[in-house]
């Protein structure tokens, strides 16, 4: 879970700025359709941006998992280690690491 702070309060930000956007929109006339636009693009922007992070996240931390000699339950998604024959979290049955 390391860095998911700085991650949502990345997220976070840029929802803010998103939202800051749509209320100038709303009160700054001039500039009405700039903002709203502005708002709009920020949103899309930072949407698929934590999309792409938690990817990234995800596969970063199965690599982690790989380095530690570990793999992931298929049953309940738990780490558990390649050799183990019992998952120690649902004590279900792993089935045999299938090589690449
Ligand atoms: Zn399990």
């Amino acid at each position: 879970m390391f860095k998911s702070k700085i991650f949502l309060t990345t997220i976070g930000i840029g929802f803010a700025l998103a939202g800051i956007s749509a209320l100038l929109a709303y009160f700054y006339e001039p500039l009405r359709t700039f903002f709203f636009i502005l708002a709009i693009i920020l949103f899309i922007v930072h949407l698929m941006f934590s999309q792409l992070a938690y990817v990234f996240y995800l596969l970063k931390r199965d690599a982690y998992l790989k380095s530690m000699n570990m793999r992931r339950c298929g049953h309940c998604n738990n780490p558990v280690y390649k050799d183990d024959e019992v998952c120690p979290y649902c004590k279900k049955p792993l089935e045999k690491e299938t090589r690449d």
